[in-house]
């Protein structure tokens, strides 16, 4: 199955920047850390600015970890503008300026966990190891174990089926890696699988179960954004961004009506390290 997968991608894939074989480790890492949780069309963009303007990580860590932040834009989630910052810092001062390409070294970084740690080192260092992603849970769910979704994570047996499906030869396994999530992400879908293009259709086992209706328990579903703290924290984010000199505290609470709510999402941010305060109001970090 795995072999089939890395000649279907092989065939061809979408030209994502970060597939190329030259693209570098840092670049790769960069692209994990906004692929985490921003859909790949949102992320080529700010990818490509973002390089352009840090292409080493000393170039990064050089900047304060405001400007990380001011970057990251709106991709969402900002802790990770600051995790890869202070990713930065250590790649910088611990390894020489060169992102690891150890598993483990990978992840010792902040902001590295399970799936980006094997993302760096099986993209940007042709590793063999297990990737796994929601996409390939997805696919590993259907094609090997039968069921029409992943459910919660078991990144211990996960990651031992898709080792079992990894060639031996390191190259068709970094296609393997790839292939398994582009398919999940194109033709395995969760909501309609287009199982008449897929490459390894008759080796899936629950399309010859018939599509069983899944009855295991739910992945933990991510509470909507309108209304939210997320939100709240988004605008006075978006506030900062904006503005190079602190913003006062009157500006701020013009931001949101929940006078209770807004105070939370300051207090969360500033507790976060996303916020700082100084010079009489809020700003970006800057140390
Ligand atoms: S046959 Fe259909 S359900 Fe099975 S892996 Fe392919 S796309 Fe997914």
């Amino acid at each position: 199955m795995g072999e089939r997968i890395a000649s279907w991608f092989a065939a061809g894939h979408r030209p994502l920047p970060w597939r190329a074989p030259d693209f570098p480790a840092w670049g790769v890492l960069v692209s994990e850390f906004m692929l985490q949780q921003t859909p790949v069309a949102r992320v080529i963009p700010r990818l490509e600015e973002w390089l352009a303007r840090w292409p080493t990580p000393a170039d990064l860590a050089a900047v304060p970890p405001g400007e990380a932040v001011r970057a990251w834009d709106r991709l969402g989630y900002p802790r990770r503008a600051l995790n890869l910052h202070a990713a930065s810092v250590a790649i910088t001062e611990r390894h020489g300026g060169i992102v690891p390409s150890d598993v483990d070294e990978l992840l010792a970084l902040p902001g590295v966990g399970p799936y980006t740690a094997r993302a760096v080192a099986a993209f940007a260092y042709g590793s063999r190891v297990p990737v796994v992603d929601v996409n390939v849970r997805r696919v590993l769910a259907r094609a090997v174990r039968g069921v029409g979704e992943p459910g919660p994570a078991r990144t211990n047996e996960e990651h031992a089926l898709t080792e079992a499906l990894l060639p031996a030869d390191p190259a068709r396994a970094r296609l393997t890696n790839a292939g398994t999530m582009e398919l999940g992400q194109t033709v395995c879908t969760a909501r309609a699988p287009r199982c008449d293009s897929c490459p390894i259709a008759d080796a899936c086992a629950w399309r010859a179960a018939g599509y069983p209706a899944y009855t295991g328990p739910a992945a933990p579903r991510q509470k909507p954004y309108a209304g939210s703290d997320r939100e709240v924290r988004g605008r006075i984010l978006r506030e900062l961004r904006a503005n190079e000199l602190p913003v006062p505290r009157d500006r701020i609470a013009q931001l949101w009506t929940d006078a209770d709510q807004l105070e939370r999402a300051l207090r969360g941010l500033v507790a976060d390290g996303l916020v700082e305060i100084g010079d009489g109001g809020f700003r970006l970090p800057m140390h």
